[in-house]
């Protein structure tokens, strides 16, 4: 069969069914992203900091955590990647979207999804130091202590996990699983 502009069809990959085993549930995150909140609440109340999330995997993250922060702070928005679409590391980070606005004089709480290797931290705050703020603090939702072979200093911390692969809440395999509201393993994967 061919469509208007005869080209074959070519039938659509089927959705991913991985079997997932949930690592951290909704109510673990939300309970911990509170705690992080007033850790967050204490240190930047009066000094009008700049949030900059990480995309794509912080996006969750940043949204319930800002939610949680009752003073005033602004937003940014950063893209950069190491992963592809593989489950390990390219060892190489590129920045693909940058700051829209100047963070200079700015004190900046630099949040992400899961430091692994910490290649990704690395080169962020090497990226960020450059624009003359002033400070850089780093929160991250998950680490992976084993894999850390860059000894990342992270700030505000969500939660030490194994270094499996997890997905949900913001984290991806293959651009799937990101809204899932916890996080899991991906059974098949491990
Ligand atoms: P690093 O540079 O620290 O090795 O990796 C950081 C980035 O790799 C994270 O921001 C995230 O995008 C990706 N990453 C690391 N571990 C995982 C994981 O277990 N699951 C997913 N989905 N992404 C991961």
């Amino acid at each position: 069969m061919t469509t208007p502009h005869s080209q074959p069809l070519i039938p659509a990959p089927p959705l991913p069914s991985h079997r997932l085993s949930v690592l951290i549930s909704e109510e673990e995150i939300q309970k911990r992203i509170e705690e992080l909140s007033q850790e967050l609440a204490a240190d930047f109340r009066d000094k009008d900091p700049v949030v900059i999330c990480v995309l794509k995997g912080a996006f969750i993250f940043v949204a319930d955590l800002t939610r949680r922060m009752n003073f005033p702070v602004t937003t940014e928005f950063i893209r950069v990647s190491s992963y592809g679409n593989n489950v390990v590391t390219s060892g190489e980070v590129k920045l693909e979207l940058d700051l829209a606005n100047s963070v200079s004089n700015r004190h900046v709480i630099l949040v992400e999804d899961i430091v692994d290797t910490g290649l990704t931290l690395q080169y962020l705050r090497a990226n960020l130091q450059a624009r003359n703020p002033a400070s850089v603090k780093v929160c991250a939702l998950l680490h992976k202590p084993e894999n850390n072979v860059k000894l990342s200093t992270i700030d505000y911390l969500g939660f030490r996990i194994p270094g499996k692969f997890v997905v949900g809440y913001g984290l991806d395999y293959q651009g799937y699983y990101r809204n899932l509201p916890y996080i899991a393993q991906i059974q098949d994967l491990q």
